[in-house]
């Protein structure tokens, strides 16, 4: 079983699609648009195939330049990758059931949830961050400046390094 991502065109409408992910025995899916058929669309270029036990087998999964995941870290990370590569773009997995996508979906959200989180929590450090510079920069002499990081403040004369 070897998956494929192709550049596709719609053969009744002529939506393209880049880089969308299937499973090569079962050809494109059909057009998201339309629901027309579709070829693929070499004037796109080419993209390294995906082969292997099929995503999810963790049998060990070659993701072509995206390296070759033998746990499902590595292909969720993998997986991520490609994502952020293409974003907007869709990934279709064929081999995935409801239940799958579901989890999948199930574990996107606890991952936006989770970085927003340490998003919040990094907002309240730079805040805190901030105020203890303001604070410092009150009691500083001329040509000295303040260097504020997560390790602590530092005060360093103008033109001195920053090591
Ligand atoms: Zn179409």
């Amino acid at each position: 079983m070897s998956f494929v991502a192709h550049g596709l065109k719609c053969s009744s409408c002529d939506y393209r699609e880049d880089h969308v992910f299937y499973r090569r025995s079962d050809g494109p899916p059909a057009c998201p648009d339309c629901g027309g058929s579709r070829s693929v669309n070499w004037g796109h270029g080419k993209f390294p195939g995906v082969k292997g036990g099929g995503l999810k087998s963790f049998k060990k999964v070659d993701l072509g330049a995206f390296g070759v995941c033998e746990t499902q870290e590595q292909y969720d990370r993998a997986m991520g990758a490609i994502q952020s590569r293409f974003p907007g773009k869709q990934i279709l997995v064929e081999s995935d059931s409801a239940t799958d996508k579901r989890t999948r979906a199930d574990e996107a959200r606890h991952r936006q949830w989770a970085s927003r989180k340490e998003k919040g929590l990094n907002n309240k450090m730079v805040a805190e961050m901030k105020a203890e510079a303001k604070a410092v920069k009150k009691t500083l002499k001329k040509g000295e400046k303040v260097h504020v990081s997560s390790a602590g403040t530092k005060i360093t004369q103008a033109g001195q390094s920053n090591g």
